[in-house]
């Protein structure tokens, strides 16, 4: 099949090209390279021994998707571009409002122009509300975000919805992720965070290669097993290959129509877990000390994952050995990202 992605070169993004590839499907990319790298494009070609058709450049830029849409057919979109830092979103709301939200309608704006009916968007859990209990399934309610961030999510998703009913011919799934972590098991791709990452994984990994001293637990007390809080970690390449079957599904649709999925594995790991897996299974020691909580941080939330099982034929494979094996395997051999 012939898809365009956007936000390609980024860490989830870069790994579902590289599945798509290895499938033989036909991939463009439009990244505007803001927060990634043109070498983990060359990496993924590398790997798949195939080509990417890259476009370097902003989806709000109209007369570059005028000449991406005008000089190429993709029967399907799958949609990472944007922004995703948190603590960012806070201090710039606007950026983050624009991009993502302003964004996704000059997309699908000319998509419909372009007659490409189908969408694949990230989502994120984070739209699930504190007032959901876990484990979250597409009909738990959806909340109040805590940052512009996950505004943006729940928006976006909105605005989807509206699309497709006023479109008979408008497909979107919109799959909604967890904790993605880990890295393809090449170690050639990853997570390449810049500055100082905010998530824990790659902030556990950058303690072991000796980049920072230690690694900051945000909490104790929280009513969990341990004290520290749940969260349930997907490996990227799962989550790579659930856009595969998400793509399946979608040009199997006959009617317009807008679908949410949960990909996570179902499975909620705490803090002291993460750490004390990656220890194990890494043999590399993580100090670590316990501050203050982290304003807007739930408990514990995990997916219920029956919908994306039944309906995608999806399930992640990979277990957290897995995941800490990968994350270390990127990030010793490419100790300053790419
Ligand atoms: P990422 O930052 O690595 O990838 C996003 C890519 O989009 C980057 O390569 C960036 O350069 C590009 N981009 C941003 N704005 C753009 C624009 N206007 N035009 C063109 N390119 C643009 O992030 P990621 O972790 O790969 O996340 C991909 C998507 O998944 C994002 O939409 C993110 O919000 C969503 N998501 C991520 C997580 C996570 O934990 N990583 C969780 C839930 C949802
Ligand atoms: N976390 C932590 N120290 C860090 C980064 C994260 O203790 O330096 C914790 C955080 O409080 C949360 C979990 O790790 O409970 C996952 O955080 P992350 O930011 O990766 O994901 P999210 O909070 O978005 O689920």
């Amino acid at each position: 099949m012939k898809v365009l992605v956007t936000g390609g070169a980024g860490y989830i993004g870069s790994h579902t090209v590289l599945e798509l590839l290895r499938l033989e499907h036909e991939v463009t990319v439009i990244d505007d390279l803001s927060n990634s790298s043109i070498e983990s494009i060359r990496r993924v070609e590398k790997l798949s021994a195939r080509k990417v058709k890259f476009y370097q450049g902003n989806i709000l830029d109209k007369n570059l998707l005028r000449t991406v849409f005008g000089r190429n057919t993709f029967t399907t979109v799958i949609h990472f571009a944007g922004y995703k830092a948190v603590g960012e979103s806070i201090k710039e709301p606007l950026s983050y409002y624009h991009n993502n939200i302003t964004g996704t309608i000059s997309l699908v704006e000319e998509m419909l122009k372009y007659r490409v009916h189908n969408l694949i968007f990230s989502s994120s859990a984070t739209v699930y509300g504190s007032a959901s209990v876990p484990p979250y399934n597409e009909n738990s309610e959806l909340g109040q975000p805590t940052s512009p961030y996950g505004q943006t999510k729940l928006i976006i998703e909105q605005v989807l919805q509206d699309v497709v009913s006023s479109n008979s011919d408008f497909k979107v799934s919109s799959l909604r992720y967890f904790n993605p972590i880990g890295a393809d098991e090449s170690g050639e791709i990853g997570e390449d965070p810049k500055g100082i990452p905010n998530n824990l994984m790659p902030f556990i990994s950058q303690v072991a290669s000796g980049k920072l001293d230690k690694l900051s637990i945000f909490g104790s007390d929280y009513k969990t097993e341990d004290g520290t809080c749940e969260r349930d970690y997907v490996h990227v390449t799962d989550l790579a290959n659930g856009h595969v079957n998400a793509l399946n599904w979608i040009e199997k649709q006959k009617l317009s129509v807008f679908e949410v999925f949960n990909l996570g594995t179902g499975k909620p790991s705490s803090v002291l877990q993460m750490v004390n897996s990656f220890q194990q299974h890494t043999k590399q020691r993580i100090p670590f000390e316990i501050v203050d909580k982290r304003p807007g941080d739930l408990a514990a939330f995990w997916a219920d994952v029956n919908k994306a099982e039944r309906d995608l034929n999806w399930s992640a494979k990979k277990s957290l050995r897995n995941m800490m094996e990968d994350t270390w395997n990127w990030q010793k051999n490419n100790p300053n990202g790419y």
